[in-house]
């Protein structure tokens, strides 16, 4: 059984209000873009969203293409790139007022807001956390000056709790055998240990076959926020 946000189904929604005209604009701004997590393999993403696969987090309707978002940058452990994710568009939704009517679809290998890919900040955080490496180390093993990875960091452990909460909740649903994930006196490893449980959730859930590589699942599964300052819950996967 493939999990249904494998492909794309789960979407973070941000704030984005005003009219039509601005919404350009808005998706500029990363704190208002709405994105739709998808699978790294663009053409894949391509050919569901030509064939409306990609649903729409609003109204359940089938995403269509609509451009591409602004070229980003994209280091994996020090290696740049850039990518240049697809842009969508509900037709429902342009006439429905207030409804969100674009949506950024972002590769589960990066994360909002940061310019490193999900698994380069996912293994600095192990090695911190749990390998307990010097940071000096970390941040060369991940290719970033260390102040990156004291924002990583600080971010992560802002954000430790819920993290912790809500991948032990995931792990639940994939597993209702699954124990839980006490809090310690460690936020930040308590937060990894949830996320590996969660991780292992999956594969006895969608079997191993299926299984995503980590930091991908937690990019989804965060849909991108893990280290976003938002108030606001982790949408969960359908
Ligand atoms: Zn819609």
């Amino acid at each position: 059984m493939t999990p249904p946000w494998l492909v794309s189904s789960e979407g973070g929604v941000g704030p984005l209000g005003g009219p039509w005209q601005d919404v350009e604009g808005a998706l500029r701004t990363v704190r208002n873009t709405v994105v739709r997590m998808v699978d790294p393999d663009a053409e894949s993403v391509e050919a569901d969203l030509v064939a409306g696969r990609i649903k729409c987090p609003g109204c359940g309707s089938g995403l269509r293409p609509w451009g591409h978002a602004r070229v980003r940058p994209l280091r994996d452990h020090g290696s740049p790139s850039a990518m240049r994710p697809r842009r969508s568009i509900c037709p429902p939704c342009v006439n429905s007022p207030g409804a969100q009517k674009t949506h950024v679809l972002l590769p589960k290998v990066a994360l909002l807001r940061r310019a490193d890919t999900s698994t380069t900040i996912g293994e600095a955080l192990l090695a911190w956390h749990v390998e307990e490496r010097p940071r000096r180390e970390v941040a060369a093993r991940a290719g970033v000056p260390i102040d990156t990875f004291r924002g990583w960091r600080r971010r992560f452990g802002q954000r430790a709790d819920q993290i912790r909460v809500q991948f032990t909740e995931l792990a639940h649903e994939w597993d209702p055998e699954q124990g839980a994930v006490t809090a310690r006196a460690m936020p930040g490893l308590d937060a990894l240990e949830a996320i590996g449980v969660a991780a292992q959730a999956a594969v006895r859930r969608f079997g191993a076959d299926d299984a995503e590589p980590l930091w991908q699942l937690v990019a989804g599964a965060s849909a991108g926020r893990l280290l976003c300052n938002t108030s606001s819950p982790l949408p969960r996967p359908p």
